[in-house]
């Protein structure tokens, strides 16, 4: 057996799982006490964020230069959790908003941190809204419990790091020369994904073409709006290399989309669509499959349920990200084993990643060893 005893004992007890883990009957182990009585107190603090973008990033909706974000951290005997909210406009949320849900989450009243299903359906009932915040504790609230076990999460969820995906690289709506640049600059990523949607989208395709010939990926983001022109559309990616597209219209034409999919030569995966666990019975029978990100889910614990039923649908998953740092991104790599693709490159849009975690190798997301989300501040 290569497994010292001591790393045997330790995956025994991630394993076993929270419960088993707050009882004490191994030893010498490194658990800690969450025995009922305990009079530790888990503490959430947070601050405001902002994330500089490399490049200018273009879709569909908009521009911009920055994206807002709020880092949280909960505290629990000494042992630091860290998360995260990324805040895209379309969202709807602000740092504002996130602060002030944040202001409401009182973590002092539970006294076990494992009990993430009271706690993150608790917080998730505070309001219907703010998905973004409630992720932004539920990746801390992992991170934490991960640390406490001493497991990287796809340790005790039981996947295996090597099976991960590759990722693809976002290149987003631009001029045709900058479209180049851009796409030499993604060296050794072996899938990239193209925004669309704007009136340039043959031109976005044939530009990064000119550069290269890996599978390409595309993302209208409900730009197109006649369900005819998604099918030609759709028909013509297929011929340049595209493998999926995201979200060809608009979120709410589900039945223009249930058409759109029987004719698509391509799958047709429902981003804007689908949003958390409950809208899945909305997009079934209208897309081949979901996009699953965390600041739209929130948080890891939603998004393994989806992963779930995304299976027993017999759907497509991708999991994918906003602009983020590696803190969101690593929480969401734990999962990407089990999904078809990954779109998980947030951190590499941005020059102040205060997060070193999961990292992209030849093009395929790596994960290290570090228990939780397996992050460290920089
Ligand atoms: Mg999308």
């Amino acid at each position: 057996m290569k497994d010292s005893r001591r790393s045997f004992f330790k995956k025994s007890i991630a394993a076993i799982g929270a419960t088993a883990a707050a009882s004490s009957f191994l030893p010498g182990m490194p658990l800690f006490n969450i025995n009922s009585g305990s009079n530790k107190k888990m503490k959430l603090s947070f601050r405001p964020y902002r994330l500089e973008l490399k490049h200018t990033f273009t879709v569909a909706e908009a521009s911009r230069t920055f994206t807002p974000a709020v880092l949280t951290e909960i505290e629990y005997d000494g042992v630091v959790g860290y998360g995260e909210a990324s805040l895209p406009p379309y969202l709807g949320d602000s740092q504002e908003s996130v602060m002030e849900f944040l202001g409401r989450v009182d973590l002092s009243k539970y006294d076990n941190p494992f009990d993430l299903e009271t706690i993150l359906t608790d917080i998730d009932n505070i309001r219907f809204y703010n998905t973004a915040a409630k992720a932004a504790v539920d990746i801390a609230l992992h991170d934490l419990v991960g640390k406490l076990l001493n497991q990287p999460w796809y340790n005790i969820w039981g996947f295996n790091k090597d099976k991960t995906p590759n990722t693809t690289f976002t290149i987003g709506i631009d001029k045709a020369e900058v479209v180049k640049e851009k796409t030499k600059e993604a060296v050794g990523f072996k899938i990239l994904k193209v925004k669309l949607g704007k009136d340039n989208d043959k031109e976005m395709i044939e530009s990064v073409r000119a550069v290269t010939d890996i599978p390409l990926t595309a993302d209208p983001n409900q730009g197109w709006k006649d369900r005819s022109y998604a099918l030609d559309m759709i028909h013509w990616l297929k011929e340049k290399g595209v493998v999926y597209v995201e979200q060809p219209m608009a979120k709410d034409r589900y039945e223009d989309h249930a058409w759109l999919m029987e004719r698509s030569p391509l799958p047709i995966l429902a981003d804007e669509s689908c949003q958390r666990l409950a809208d899945m019975q909305k997009v079934k029978g209208a897309y081949n499959g979901i996009v699953i990100k965390l600041m739209k889910c929130t948080g890891m614990r939603e998004a393994h349920k989806m992963i779930t039923l995304a299976k027993a649908y017999d759907m497509k998953i991708m999991i994918g990200c906003m602009t983020e740092t590696s803190c969101a991104i690593s929480a969401a790599s734990h999962l990407s084993m089990m999904c078809d693709w990954a779109d998980l490159d947030g951190n590499l849009l941005i020059t102040n990643d205060p997060f070193k975690g999961t990292t992209v190798k030849d093009g395929k997301l790596v994960l290290n060893d570090l228990p939780g989300i397996g992050v460290k501040k920089v």
